[in-house]
């Protein structure tokens, strides 16, 4: 099959499957590729795996040993089967020894950071978050039920994330950085301390080496302008996560956020970096799967029209949350909830966070990049 357009949109429906279900990952694919991709045994359920998929799609590769989907060699490659049916030839990221490294304060980078796609590096912890003594945490949230169940996950310093940065540009092929820490009740003292950090980085490092973009997730400001100073200091692009639009599901799922930033708050602030800084500066991921679809597009319409990039993560179940009552949506959802973000980033001319095989979940940069395609469907 030569790789056409229609290739890159299959991988995308592969994408939306293989998050919700996982793959069948046994140890003679490890055994066979692991001294040239950059792969975890499945001996480490919590591994930041990567698969690529035709197109330079890439997704999380989570080991479920009961999903209807496998890898499996044939040929000295690696495919993956739905069932027994052959359904994409796949690959991963070229091998680093990025997990071996610690910062010189003793911390394993993979407790601080991982590498996602081919170039991305994703700090996903970098403070504590607040809403936990609240218990007001937000349901689909990873990082706080590690913190919760005591992993040690370490606040690393400054330094500590600028030598990470640094060592990964010289190493490991890093391009883009994705800055994202705990909430805080002070919403200044949480602006302060990204701008603090983009300011670390840029003497120690220097933004101008991360070639594609370093860009925040935090939390909307009580005071929208707070967050001017993150922008000032270097930040391509701010995100404040609504997670999903359809207000008491809001509550539900990111009670924190709602009781504490509220929605009209969250959206103030997003609509404060549009009319101060331009469009594509400031995002907001929606959950895909967690509302009825036309909530979402209805929050991604809203967004959009006011220079706010909607972008779209999978929604990935977490065992344990109180959205384990509900299943992720079927691939009908997907493939309309990426037409209408094709739509949107077409009309309003928005381009999303992120590169070519690039985040495990998040699918806004694949549909970005495969729009006329999508939209010609
Ligand atoms: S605010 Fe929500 S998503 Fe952010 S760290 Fe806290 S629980 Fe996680």
């Amino acid at each position: 099959m030569s790789l056409g357009h229609n290739e890159a949109l299959w991988s995308l429906d592969l994408k939306c499957a293989l998050v919700g279900a996982g793959v069948r990952y046994p140890q003679e694919v490890y055994d066979a590729v692991a001294d040239w991709a950059r792969i975890e045994p499945p001996s480490n359920p919590y591994a930041c795996n990567c698969l690529i998929l035709p197109g330079e799609v890439a997704v999380h590769l989570h080991a479920n040993e009961s999903s209807r989907f496998s890898l499996r060699l044939e040929m000295q490659k690696t495919w993956l089967f739905e069932a027994e049916t052959p359904v994409a030839e796949v690959t991963f990221p070229t091998a680093s020894s990025y997990y071996q490294q610690k910062t010189s304060a003793g911390h394993p980078f993979g407790s601080i950071a991982v590498l996602e796609g081919r170039s991305t590096l994703a700090f996903f912890y970098l403070w504590s978050c607040e809403y936990i003594k609240a218990n007001e945490t937000c349901s689909f949230c990873f990082q706080v039920m590690a913190d919760q169940a005591g992993f040690n996950l370490p606040s690393p310093s400054m330094s500590e994330v600028a030598e990470i940065i640094k060592w990964s540009i010289e190493n490991a092929g890093v391009r883009e950085v994705q800055l994202t820490a705990g909430s805080l009740f002070s919403s200044p003292t949480e602006c302060r301390r990204y701008a603090d950090l983009l300011r670390t980085i840029d003497q120690q490092v220097g933004l101008d080496r991360i070639k594609s973009e370093i860009y925040c997730y935090l939390t909307a400001p009580k005071k929208p302008t707070d967050v001017d100073q993150i922008l000032e200091a270097g930040a391509a692009r701010v995100g404040h996560d609504l997670h999903v639009w359809n207000p008491s599901l809001h509550a539900r799922f990111a009670p924190g956020h709602a009781r504490h930033v509220t929605r009209a708050g969250q959206l103030r602030a997003l609509e404060h970096v549009a009319e101060k800084f331009g469009p594509n500066k400031a995002f907001s991921a929606f959950v895909a799967g967690l509302e009825p679809l036309e909530d979402m597009i209805e929050g991604a319409e809203y967004l959009a029209s006011r220079g706010i990039v909607p972008a779209f993560s999978v929604w990935m179940p977490t065992p344990g949350s109180v959205t384990t009552d509900s299943k992720p949506p079927g691939l009908d959802y997907y493939r309309q909830a990426r037409r209408e973000f094709a739509r949107l980033y077409k009309t309003y001319q928005l381009n999303p966070p992120g590169l070519p095989a690039g985040s495990h979940v998040s699918i806004c940069r694949d549909i970005f990049r495969n729009m006329d395609a999508i939209l010609a469907q």
